[in-house]
């Protein structure tokens, strides 16, 4: 005879408003699987959903052991098979021991319920419950577990929602982003191209002509302002590679005490009143590409001189557990919290900033770290500076490699 299951009196509503109350599916799920077992016995409980893009076979996204399969480790007990079969028939599947199994040894034998997970039009995974020696399922219990799965088929149709919502808005960023990268990147574009127009056809005029100082100062800004346009175009060229992941590294045996060093005199040679102390000390060479690290170094520095004039700037380098830290800071007027979280986005500029640019060149050096198996973050106390950090790993084909 089949042992008797008590059941209390389900309290459909609880598992509904339940299952309601929580944004996150996890936690609703953890909530509410001790109602679920209220009103319905099972010792497994697992649910699996569709990878809705490729549509291929149903992952397991929860699985919860409650009773006597607590201890069962085999990978049958969440019954995989079964959820498969239920997302390919888009219908409930019973599924019991065959007659041939010993009585005695039904105990270790599970038994199925699978029930499809619902969305409009299609199938969004299974739900799978197991009872380990049985008994068997009534109609009248398939019926609450069918209740069960439509209770966690809206969870997980919201759980979709919420995810093409995040999209969208992530979509709709970008767009922003670009429509103001196009606005400032034509104006960025043309301001160069302005000076090297209006030079080279006053310098060119038939009707007058220039002594040699004259000629000299407008040939200089011309050359000036193309190496402008240079960087500009140079660093849109990059961030395509970069998005396109054609960005190769080479990576060699580099000492980043020298590499500040050198950098920290260039521009104190470009820019005279530039204070930089640098705390320095001499380390072992790292494994880094020595080209696009500096590019990264000049880019703080002229981002310091751009929106940190007069300020001075401190560079220290530190050994770190797996490589070495370079902090890069200055003292201006910093970054207020609301922004710095964007200022490694692409086309980013903090609003109501002076001086020109194209809000790429710190996304391009967080990537350059990046490709390194490193990390470019920054923190800021509004009016006291920003400080740069830069890890990078002793050896990053270990880190890249995942090893
Ligand atoms: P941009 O081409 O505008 O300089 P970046 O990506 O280099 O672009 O920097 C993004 C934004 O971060 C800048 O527009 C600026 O507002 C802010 N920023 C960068 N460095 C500093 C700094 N040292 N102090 C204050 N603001 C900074």
């Amino acid at each position: 005879m089949q042992p008797v299951l008590e059941e209390r009196a389900p309290d459909y509503l609880e598992i509904a408003e339940t299952v309601l109350a929580h944004a996150d599916w996890k936690e609703a799920l953890d909530s509410v699987i001790a109602l679920v077992r209220s009103v319905f016995l099972f010792d497994n409980m697992a649910l699996y959903l569709r990878e809705s893009d490729s549509g291929g076979l149903a992952e397991v996204v929860y699985a919860r052991a409650i009773g006597r399969g607590r201890s069962a480790e085999a990978d049958g007990a969440w019954g995989s098979e079964v959820a498969n079969l239920v997302v390919a028939q888009a219908q409930a599947i019973v599924k019991t021991p065959d007659a041939t199994t010993p009585r005695n040894e039904r105990m270790f034998f599970p038994y199925y319920l699978g029930l499809p997970l619902r969305a409009p039009g299609e199938v969004l995974g299974a739900l799978i419950f197991v009872r380990y020696g049985g008994p068997t399922y009534t109609h009248n219990q398939i019926q609450r577990a069918q209740f069960i799965a439509t209770q966690f088929s809206s969870l997980f149709e919201r759980k979709r929602l919420l995810e093409l919502v995040a999209r969208l808005k992530d979509a709709q960023r970008q767009v922003d982003l670009q429509e103001t990268f196009i606005a400032t990147i034509s104006h960025e574009l043309r301001t160069p191209l302005g000076f090297i127009k209006g030079y080279s056809t006053t310098l060119l005029r038939s009707d007058t002509e220039w002594d040699e100082p004259t000629r000299r100062e407008f040939l200089t800004i011309i050359d000036e302002e193309a190496d402008h346009l240079n960087r500009l175009i140079e660093n849109m060229l990059e961030s395509a590679r970069l998005q396109s992941n054609t960005l190769s590294m080479n990576f060699q045996a580099l000492r980043l005490d020298g590499l500040l060093r050198d950098a920290a005199l260039r521009n104190q040679n470009r820019c005279k009143t530039l204070q930089v102390s640098l705390e320095t000390p001499a380390l072992m060479p790292i494994l880094a590409d020595g080209v696009r690290i500096t590019q990264v170094i000049e880019n703080l520095f002229s981002n310091a001189i751009k929106y940190a004039p007069g300020a001075p700037i401190t560079i220290r380098l530190r050994e770190t557990e797996n490589g070495q830290r370079i902090l890069f800071s200055d003292a201006g007027p910093g970054i207020a919290p609301e922004n710095l979280g964007r200022i490694f986005d692409k086309f980013y500029r903090v609003p109501g900033q002076g001086g020109s640019g194209s809000g790429l060149g710190l996304y391009i050096c967080q990537q350059i770290v990046r490709a390194h198996g490193g990390e470019l973050t920054a923190e800021s106390q509004p009016g006291r500076g920003v400080t740069f950090c830069i890890d990078l790993p002793a050896d990053p084909r270990t880190v890249l490699s995942g090893g």
